[in-house]
């Protein structure tokens, strides 16, 4: 008989895992927010007209950073949130199963993608109707 859960044993691997990645995703965070409320760490002793020049020759290179950065949180922040629900759906006892059909979906995929909430049979057929 298939089971169609996961056992407590199973999802407490499950959590340590994705604690381990929200734990390194706060790390990046904290990081990149670093680099980014810091963009002149390191000259702050400088006079503030050598800053502006430096700055004014670096401009285009900063601004480029720090877009990258934005970029980098935005889909960090979002990663983090969907990993906070995993682990909602793991107290809840939904993790790991699949919300279309129900079906346990296999422990690899749920250790490498943790926020999944569909199978990958569910997830193609989706892709197909939008397309
Ligand atoms: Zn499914």
């Amino acid at each position: 008989m298939p089971k169609n859960k996961y056992s407590k044993a199973e999802l407490n691997k499950f959590q340590k895992s994705i604690e381990k990645k929200l734990k390194s995703v706060a790390d990046d965070f904290d990081d990149i927010k670093d680099r980014l409320d810091n963009p002149n760490k390191g000259n702050a002793s400088l006079a503030q007209d050598s800053v502006y020049s430096v700055h004014m020759a670096d401009a285009g290179t900063d601004s480029y950073e720090r877009e990258k950065g934005f970029h980098f949180m935005n889909r960090e922040s979002e990663y983090y949130k969907l990993l906070m629900y995993a682990l909602d759906r793991i107290k809840d006892g939904t993790f790991g199963i699949c919300k279309i059909c129900s079906e346990l979906i296999p422990q690899e995929r749920m250790m490498e993608v943790p926020n999944a909430t569909k199978c990958v049979a569910c997830k193609e057929k989706e892709k197909l109707n939008l397309a």
